[in-house]
């Protein structure tokens, strides 16, 4: 064996299976670099998921001749010089490495102009030069992208579906929406539309032309400061919630990454406000100074490392956390203060950042700005949000923290009784029966048998029993239609119409019918008979939202959803007052349920203080 130093070409190639995992991964980049180049406007347009055709274009700085061609050598770059930028990278770029990895696995042609000559057209192929020429002086550059992965096959054969790529081409291309509202992104699909965003500089509207209109109205804004974290975005409403975490958002000086503890922060900051499962939209931008933060630590860079990442991860969580404390808060400062004084505490301010001027991105800057739907009184008002029910939630769900910390919890005890049931006995015997003696704080009902004390929290010992009932009524399918007398319309975002279309057909063997009714809009005339009345539109989005996460419809777990959401909203709350036949009525139910120990969200119903418990907290054994 003799070592020999690999040629250029077979280095960038292998640089490409890291940087050029897929399409996305090319538009990432492409992308990426135009809004380096201080581009105002970017279009995108794609073709066959990207693996026939990705065309980029932007209006931004432009190349030289000179810097056109060396742009494809390998760690070329105009953005850092030495190891001090590298500590201070303020591009989304800085590697070097992506243009030489893209041209070496695809035929490759790029048009770029700074604006007072004649443009420089290149043509590559695997990384090869065939042509030079000049063409018309627009200033900007087009890079076309053609035949990816044409000479590395292995590659390709592990390309996923063209809809899978396509769907990471749109969440891709969300995010960097996202990041930048002030440049404005028009995209395209096999010559469709795909989105389109305005470049006003203001996120809400960047978000309402992503995920649709219903949504960014039910956004809360979100802003704070702390010593080096300058915080800021807008968070879901915890009544809306989606099944996957491609909703959260988290962007970092201008530059969209994943951190999954930073996810974690956020879906902390929810709490118990989220049903299991479930995941909230939120859309961060958080900025810092550059050195805080290591973009180096993948050829991606989606990952980075935070140098004070506690510090950063309590302020996000604290932030969150205030804001629903405001909005709990203000059914009883509502009686007190008058709606015109309201609206003016309401009204948002941008104060300056305190970050370092000169580490700030373009776009989501902190100056005074107009934002098109101010959360003013109206919006924080409005009836959902000020639901008895929601600020029920919130109290319970602190109960609950104080509660975790109590040793009481004796579920264990109840379980192994459980054990003990024989097979083919009555569900009746996992709990025996419970007398009533009263009600705690309206919220908890107090029972006893020759056992000990029971505490059973009522609304979810009546969330598990509608719970089953439900289950059990949605359990036979039968896939007859209902036709609606008055049709119900609904808006997806653009990426939901795209599998709405794909999926078309899966959704009619399962008896509904997406009619179109122009710009994200849908007409459904009938639905299947199931269909528990009141839930049809959280069922119907419930459907979509599995198709986008897992390419097909699993009835089965469709229905176990709609039971849970039916279970929840039909139960009664803390708070309320019941008879004593009413308590035992519930205790009876419960005890007939085939598991009476936890709600359909997971958390205990019963906790137990067994009499000999209860005679050694009093020291009446030892
Ligand atoms: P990096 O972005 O890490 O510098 P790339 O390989 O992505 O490395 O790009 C190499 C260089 O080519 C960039 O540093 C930049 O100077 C130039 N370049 C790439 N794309 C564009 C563009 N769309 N407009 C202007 N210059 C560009
Ligand atoms: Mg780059």
């Amino acid at each position: 064996m003799t070592i020999i130093q690999m040629s250029e070409n077979l280095a960038n190639k292998i640089a490409a299976g890291e940087v050029v995992e897929r399409p996305a991964s090319v538009v990432k980049e492409l992308v990426e670099n135009s809004i380096d180049a201080n581009s105002t406007w970017i279009r995108i347009d794609i073709v066959e998921a990207g693996l026939q055709q990705i065309k980029i274009r932007d209006n931004g700085d432009g190349m030289s001749e000179e810097d056109s061609t060396k742009a494809f050598l390998r760690h070329a770059t105009s953005k850092i010089r030495n190891e001090t930028d590298l500590f201070h990278v303020k591009t989304l770029g800085f590697r070097g490495e992506a243009l030489a990895s893209i041209a070496s696995v695809s035929r490759l042609t790029i048009k770029t102009s700074q604006g007072d000559a004649a443009s420089t057209f290149l043509s590559l192929e695997g990384g090869k030069l065939l042509e030079k020429k000049k063409s018309d002086a627009r200033k900007g550059t087009e890079i076309t992208v053609e035949d990816l992965f044409f000479n590395t096959p292995a590659r390709l054969k592990y390309m996923k579906s063209l809809h899978t790529e396509l769907g990471h081409i749109t969440d891709l291309l969300n995010r960097l929406a996202l990041s930048h509202p002030e440049i404005r992104f028009e995209a395209t699909h096999n010559g469709k539309g795909l989105f389109r965003t305005a470049g006003t500089g203001d996120v809400l509207q960047v978000i309402s032309q992503i995920y649709g209109m219903n949504i960014a109205k039910k956004m809360l804004r979100i802003k704070h400061e702390t010593l080096d974290f300058s915080i800021e975005g807008y968070i879901a409403k915890p009544e809306v919630t989606r099944a996957s975490r491609a909703y959260v958002s988290t962007i970092i000086n201008g530059r969209y990454i994943r951190s999954a503890a930073l996810n974690q922060a956020v879906i902390r900051a929810y709490h118990t406000l989220l049903p299991i499962g479930r995941s909230p939209i939120v859309v961060l931008s958080i900025k810092m100074d550059p050195i805080l933060v290591d973009v180096n630590v993948h050829p991606t860079k989606l990952e980075v490392r935070f140098s004070k990442d506690r510090e950063l991860f309590t302020a996000i969580e604290e932030t969150i956390k205030q804001k629903f404390r405001e909005i709990t808060l203000i059914p009883e400062m509502e009686r007190k203060v008058k709606p015109k004084e309201h609206s003016i505490q309401h009204v948002i301010n941008f104060d300056k950042p305190i970050v370092d001027k000169e580490s700030e991105s373009r776009g989501w800057q902190s100056k005074e700005q107009e934002i098109t739907f101010n959360p003013t009184v109206q919006e924080i008002r409005d009836p959902e949000t000020l639901s008895s029910e929601n600020v029920e939630k919130y109290t319970t769900s602190e109960k609950e923290a104080e509660q975790s910390s109590s040793p009481i919890p004796e579920i264990k005890e109840l379980q192994q009784e459980v054990d003990e049931v024989q097979p083919g006995e009555e569900a009746k015997q996992r709990v025996p029966t419970m007398y009533p003696i009263g009600q705690l704080q309206g919220t908890y009902i107090l029972a006893q048998n020759e056992n000990g004390l029971y505490m059973i929290d009522q609304h979810a010992a009546q969330e598990r029993i509608k719970y089953e009932f439900f289950k059990g009524k949605l359990g036979k399918p039968i896939n007859e239609s209902q036709e609606l007398l008055i049709p119900m319309t609904f808006e997806f975002s653009k990426p939901e119409t795209i599998f709405i279309e794909q999926h078309k057909e899966s959704f009619e063997k399962v008896g509904l019918f997406f009619e179109a009714f122009g710009n994200q809009t849908y007409v459904i005339r009938s639905h299947p008979n199931w269909f528990p009345k009141g839930f049809e539109e959280e069922i119907i989005r419930e459907m979509v939202e599995q198709i986008m996460n897992e390419e097909k419809l699993n009835i089965e777990s469709i229905r176990e959803e709609a039971a849970i959401l039916m279970s929840c909203k039909r139960s009664i709350k803390a708070n309320h007052y019941l008879k004593q036949e009413e308590m035992f009525r519930l205790l009876e139910d419960l005890r007939t349920t085939t598991d009476p120990f936890t709600c359909p969200h997971g958390r205990p119903i019963i906790v137990h203080f067994s009499t000999y418990e209860l005679e050694k907290m009093f020291k009446r054994v030892m």
